[in-house]
């Protein structure tokens, strides 16, 4: 295989053209066999349902080259099972677990020599999405949907690996209600989180913190990521209907439980905030990203110091990426070879 002529070691996290992406079209209540194709536009009715009325819904997982050369993936079926949530949801056709498999796998293998090597750090992204596309000017969901998986290569999305970030607790604008959509993976709750994310980076901030939107006491998640904090020994993170159940998130607690971590999912006040040790966002894209402070009221609660990531912290972000990687033995089975053919 010859390797795509790419600067692997300073990838940003931003789409590159690859070789192919795949789709699956659900009409007349089938899906297709899944076209892989290197055109990078879709036909769409101009009265698609998921332009007019937000029936998009996606997902995001690696593909990791290992050391011995082999590509794998990351529960893979857990974003197959949460996509297929989001969609229910959104009165979408749910993608069938088979259909979601066949289409990564495929479409990996289309793009083999964009798989960064294994030691560089950067991985190959992968992009589901869900699309309502049935022309529709009354509001009804859709009855045919495309299915397409694209893939890009990318670093890692913070610049220098566990770099502590800076948050603020966002107390005026809400992500997402607790009888809402916050719990599905949608894009409307990303757009609907712009205007509270981009004034504050002009700050310094990485994200903001949410707070839930009923009682504006208790942590919710962070833009695009869930969030813990240690407090001592037990691993917190918060419980809310309205936050998206992080894969990451759910790997982390069951690390954090062998190593002999409490690990509490409830309510996080913002009282609690003096009393973190470490703190830190969970999400595919960045895996752990350690908090530096939280900036709450105009105060400056700070958990990481000298820009270095706590012990915990530090730990459980060793274990998971040696997993995802293939350098440590995966006792949970949450890794898949990604077949030659
Ligand atoms: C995707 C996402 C996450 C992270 O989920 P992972 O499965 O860990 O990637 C967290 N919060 C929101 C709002 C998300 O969309």
């Amino acid at each position: 295989m010859e390797r795509a002529n790419l600067d692997y070691a300073n990838l940003p996290f931003a789409y590159q053209k690859t070789d192919a992406n795949i789709r699956y079209w659900f009409r007349n209540g089938t899906w297709s066999a899944g076209e892989l194709t290197a055109d990078e536009y879709i036909p769409l009715h101009m009265a698609a349902t998921c332009l007019h009325y937000g029936q998009e819904v996606f997902e995001g997982l690696k593909a990791y080259e290992r050391p011995d050369g082999r590509v794998q993936t990351f529960r893979l079926m857990e974003n197959a099972k949460r996509i297929q949530r989001s969609a229910r949801k959104l009165f979408m056709q749910p993608v069938p677990d088979e259909v979601f498999r066949d289409a990564v796998h495929r479409v990996v293998r289309a793009n083999r020599r964009f798989v960064p090597p294994y030691g560089s750090g950067a991985t190959l992204y992968i992009r589901p999405l869900l699309l309502g596309v049935s022309p529709e000017v009354g509001v009804k969901p859709s009855h045919d949907y495309l299915f397409l998986v694209l893939v890009t290569p990318v670093g890692p999305y913070y610049k220098g690996g566990l770099t502590p970030v800076r948050l603020i607790v966002e107390e005026r604008i809400d992500r997402a209600a607790p009888g809402g959509v916050g719990d599905a993976k949608c894009g409307g709750n990303y757009a609907a989180g712009m205007r509270a994310t981009l004034p504050v980076k002009d700050k310094g901030y990485a994200e903001v913190l949410y707070l839930d939107c009923r009682e504006k006491k208790y942590l919710d998640e962070s833009g695009s990521s869930n969030f813990y904090a240690m407090i001592g020994k037990t691993f917190a993170t918060p419980a809310s209907p309205s936050i998206l159940p992080s894969i990451t998130n759910l790997s982390v607690q069951q690390i954090a439980k062998d190593m002999d971590l409490t690990v509490e999912q409830r309510h996080v006040s913002v009282d609690e905030l003096p009393t973190f040790n470490e703190a830190g966002c969970l999400g595919t894209a960045a895996v752990i990203t350690p908090v530096e402070s939280i900036t709450y009221r105009g105060k400056d609660f700070v958990y990481a110091k000298d820009g270095k990531a706590g012990p915990l912290t530090s730990e459980l972000y060793k274990r998971l990426t040696a997993i995802q990687w293939g350098e440590a033995p995966d006792p949970y089975g949450w890794t898949e070879i990604v077949p030659e053919a």
